[in-house]
């Protein structure tokens, strides 16, 4: 995609001249670690940024995608033409009399969020320990984990903590808005259905837990990651990637049709947990690809049940891989968490 003169002097002056780049591969910027390149590549550093670069791609009409830390999108092989605004706008400010936090969109949750709340003592946050995400990917989604152990008894979302958000809506507006305007629901918020951009969020915590349950609660959740996820810097995936079937779950639909450990290229269905697909060996996308065809068909063939991916798409892809898949045996000093479970 070619920028016209005019759009690109006014990216150049809002970014300088090392941080609007032509070409660049997105797979380190994705927890996937595959894909192809984007036509332009924005890196912004503030919410004024994110917001002035979003108001020129938006005037100049310039295809462009807001990129977090790259935890729910899959990237096709032959990249993205348009401009990619990598989100990096990281500023927190607490307040602590009112028990707010304020983050710019690009703060990760964890650790930045996590760990500011924690030390001053503050709540609420805690529980999403562990899970790669920006504030602006946290909202888009509604983050959301199971509540703390030993009862585990129902699953907690981001928007319990939600205060206000301070967005670009899609006409154009700068603007703060209070948790309604997001019309939360189950991976859902009014995101998914608008172009609006957001720029910061307050999130309003609690004083009534110590910084040992709260720490307490940490190590709980990362452990039960560690269990049952693979570990993203040896075995990048993209978490999940079908959307639960209430009362059954993906996950058990693939195990059941055989799946785990099924390889197509250098992407695999993992042994840790079968609606996690893994990148064992420089993956292409169209590997990736190839592997959801292969676990939708089979399950619906043999279930009934149609699988629906729960990941964004973005830009160009090749056709899914033809290789014929190969089982992986399970590696026999991993314990899976069904395994552990069982064991006890
Ligand atoms: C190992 C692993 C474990 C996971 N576990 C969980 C889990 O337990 N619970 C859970 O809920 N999710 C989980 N996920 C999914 C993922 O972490 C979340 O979807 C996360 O919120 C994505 O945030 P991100 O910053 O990476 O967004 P991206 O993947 O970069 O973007 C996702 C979408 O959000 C949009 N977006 C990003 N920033 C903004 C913004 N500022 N304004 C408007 N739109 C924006 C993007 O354009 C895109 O459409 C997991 C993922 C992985 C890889």
């Amino acid at each position: 995609m070619m920028i016209p003169p005019p759009a690109l002097a006014t990216l150049q002056w809002i970014l300088g001249p090392d941080r609007l780049c032509r070409d660049v591969s997105l797979a380190p910027f994705t927890t996937f670690k595959l894909g192809g390149a984007a036509d332009w590549y924005a890196d912004v550093r503030t919410a004024d940024e994110l917001a002035a670069v979003t108001r020129t791609a938006r005037e100049h009409h310039l295809p462009f995608f807001l990129l977090g830390t790259g935890a729910n999108v899959i990237v096709g092989d032959h990249g993205y033409r348009g401009l990619v605004i990598h989100n990096r706008a990281r500023d927190l400010r607490l307040d602590q009399e009112n028990h707010r936090l304020w983050a710019e969109s690009g703060a990760v949750v964890y650790p930045d969020l996590i760990e500011r709340a924690v030390a001053a003592g503050l709540s609420g946050l805690e529980h999403y320990v562990g899970i790669p995400s920006t504030v602006g990917g946290a909202l888009w989604q509604n983050l959301h984990f199971l509540s703390p152990p030993p009862e585990r008894e129902r699953t907690m979302f981001l928007e319990e903590v939600v205060h206000s958000a301070d967005i670009l809506t899609e006409e154009g507006e700068r603007k703060t808005v209070g948790i309604e305007y997001f019309d939360f629901g189950y991976d859902y918020s009014i995101l998914h259905d608008r172009d609006d951009v957001v720029l910061a969020a307050t999130f309003q915590l609690s004083s009534e837990r110590s910084r040992a349950r709260m720490r307490e609660i940490m190590d709980a959740n990362l452990q039960w990651r560690a269990e049952r996820h693979p570990p993203l810097d040896t075995e990048p995936s993209v978490g999940s990637i079908f959307k639960k079937i209430e009362g059954i779950g993906a996950g058990r639909l693939i195990d059941e049709c055989g799946l785990k450990g099924m390889r197509i290229g250098g992407a695999m269905i993992t042994h840790r947990h079968a609606n996690i697909f893994v990148n064992v060996d420089e993956a292409q996308t169209a590997d990736v690809c190839a592997l959801i065809e292969l676990a939708r068909d089979t399950v619906e063939r043999e279930t009934g049940y149609r699988l629906e991916t729960e990941i964004d798409f973005i830009g160009e892809f090749a056709p899914p891989t033809d290789a014929a898949p190969t089982k992986v045996l399970k590696d026999p000093d991993l314990v899976t968490a069904a395994e552990r479970a069982k064991a006890s």
